[in-house]
């Protein structure tokens, strides 16, 4: 029977996704088992990354700086604009490595069933964003799930005559699969063969 503060541990390492009761448990014995390698870089990178996390005020990711990394790194082609629904999905777009431009998060996808409406998400400050000028191509990357369409339609009726083109993911992306589920060669050879919106 384990004491109450690493029960404590245990039960915060199982509510995160991807984990579960076993394999919480097996964490904790791993990172008591070995303190020095595991547990005290584990609990300098929680401290940092707490300390100095914020959200990108121009594009919505979450990173240790304001503009985050990508933003703020000029050799990005500034022209291409890539919208995602999550912030995992830009993650998951960045480990492709292929896309040479900046992001826009909108922080969710429109949903009537969940009640989420245009002004929930980040679409006004992406319509300021690219009436401002310099962008020529907006790659409407949403999940290719209906709630996902949805939105991309609508922002592109938002978008309308604004010198811009709108493009999206082609090629491989299932129907009904989230960006963030995808391996990197189906997530590449979506953005290559993005088509006109
Ligand atoms: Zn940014």
């Amino acid at each position: 029977m384990a004491s109450p503060e690493i029960e404590a541990l245990t039960q915060a390492l199982a509510r995160l996704p991807g984990l579960g009761p076993r394999s919480a448990r097996r964490a904790v014995l791993h990172l008591i088992k070995k303190r020095e390698v595991a547990m005290a870089p584990l609990l300098r990178a929680l401290e940092q990354v707490n300390e100095r996390l914020s959200t990108c005020s121009l594009c919505g990711n979450v990173d240790t700086s304001d503009p985050c990394a990508i933003c703020a790194d000029p050799r990005r082609d500034t022209r291409l604009l890539c919208v995602v629904e999550e912030v995992a999905d830009l993650w998951a777009l960045e480990r492709s490595r292929l896309f040479p431009g900046r992001f826009h998060v909108l922080g969710g996808r429109l949903s009537a069933l969940e009640g989420v409406r245009p002004e929930d998400l980040a679409i006004d400050t992406l319509v300021t964003r690219i009436a401002a000028g310099g962008i020529d191509e907006v790659v409407l990357a949403m999940n290719a799930t209906l709630e996902g369409q949805t939105t991309a339609h609508y922002i592109a009726e938002r978008l309308e005559g604004l010198p811009v083109r709108l493009t999206r993911l082609a090629h491989g992306l299932p129907v009904g699969g989230e960006l963030d589920y995808l391996d990197e060669g189906t997530l590449s050879a979506a953005l290559k063969s993005r088509t006109a919106f």
